[in-house]
């Protein structure tokens, strides 16, 4: 690549330089996973009739790779997206990749790919991969496929929320998951029926939609694609207990701040949305794209309630440690942070 990215132009977006990266490849035949291979970024030709376009058989990851303070490319946790990819495959009766394997296969991706992460070292942007398995079997009868591909591939992206760093959310009456359905896995049908609610909301200027339980269609779940923390005025740190929603790895990390560092108490249990709008002084969502995002507003019913009674203090603490050990700026008590150069 001739430019050097520039960390200040970047979005979370697509960047047209992916055309110039290269791909991580992998097949599933006759019954094996065969060998992967590093390719150029390319098309891949589907039969009209394959599995992933009729019926959804198919599961993804999002993580990044990027330059932490001391310049190294560093990845995150990956093994917890190692797991998931593995849960995930599991439940859509994929073939699953051993989590080494995965781990593996995502390390040789970034190093392939090296000058197509941006040189910012404040976390702000990064190269975002996307680990993907889809079922490419051609078949007209509802069956899990007999031939899959696993690919990854990366592209450099900014801030997530970038132009708004405190995010106004839309309670949607749409459920993205049932009880004992595929919420807690990364299945791509998920997504499809967060299109229309985020695009209502966006409408409506919210930045995102909050969805609610499918029961009783009063606990919140999770945004479109970031974890839900609401510190109650008691100074309980709550969040959505996991089952339906997707056990995020930030999520998963920021309890452990919570707790480990800040000494606050946190539950995961049902949280109602009157708790949330009337018993809160702080909301925040939490993603690997998103880091920690405050939420200053929520709209539900046609009302618009401030949600901001904390000046957004603990979400900016908790970005801050959480980024700190990301960028290895702070000690990482928990091996968090996995070395690559
Ligand atoms: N919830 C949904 C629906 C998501 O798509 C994501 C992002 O992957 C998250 C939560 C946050 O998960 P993580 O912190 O692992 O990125």
């Amino acid at each position: 690549m001739s430019q050097p990215l520039n960390c200040d132009d970047l979005k979370f977006s697509l960047h047209p330089s992916v055309q110039d990266t290269k791909i991580y490849k992998r097949y599933y035949r006759d019954g094996r996973w065969e060998a992967g291979q590093i390719v150029p970024f390319q098309n891949f030709s589907l039969s009209p009739a394959a599995n992933i376009l009729n019926y959804g058989q198919g599961i993804f990851e999002g993580l990044k790779a990027y330059y932490s303070s001391r310049g190294k490319v560093v990845l995150f946790r990956p093994e917890m997206n190692a797991r998931r990819f593995y849960v995930s495959a599991e439940r859509l009766a994929i073939p699953p990749i051993p989590p080494e394997q995965f781990v593996e296969a995502v390390k040789a991706t970034v190093l392939a790919n090296l000058d197509f992460i941006p040189q910012s070292t404040d976390g702000r942007c990064s190269m975002y991969l996307r680990p993907v398995c889809i079922a490419t079997e051609p078949q007209l009868g509802v069956n899990a496929a007999q031939e899959y591909l696993f690919y990854i591939f990366g592209s450099p992206v900014g801030p997530y929320f970038h132009k708004d760093p405190v995010v106004r959310l839309l309670v949607t009456d749409v459920h993205r998951a049932a009880p004992r359905g595929t919420g807690d896995v990364k299945a791509v049908c998920n997504y499809a029926v967060t299109m229309r609610p985020k695009r209502e909301a966006k409408a409506k200027g919210f930045n995102d939609a909050l969805y609610l339980d499918p029961v009783h269609n009063r606990y919140i779940e999770e945004a479109g694609a970031a974890n839900v923390f609401v510190l109650l005025k008691n100074d309980v740190l709550v969040t959505p207990n996991l089952g339906a929603i997707l056990p995020g790895i930030t999520r998963d990390s920021i309890i452990t701040l919570a707790r480990d560092q800040f000494g606050l108490q946190v539950q995961e249990r049902e949280v109602s949305i009157e708790e949330v709008l009337f018993e809160s002084k702080e909301v925040f969502l939490t993603g690997t794209a998103a880091i920690v995002a405050s939420v200053s507003e929520i709209g539900w019913k046609d009302e618009v309630y401030s949600v901001n009674r904390n000046d957004y203090a603990l979400a900016r603490q908790l970005y801050q440690k959480l980024t700190g050990i990301q960028l290895q700026k702070e000690p990482d008590p928990y091996h968090w942070v996995v070395e690559l150069t």
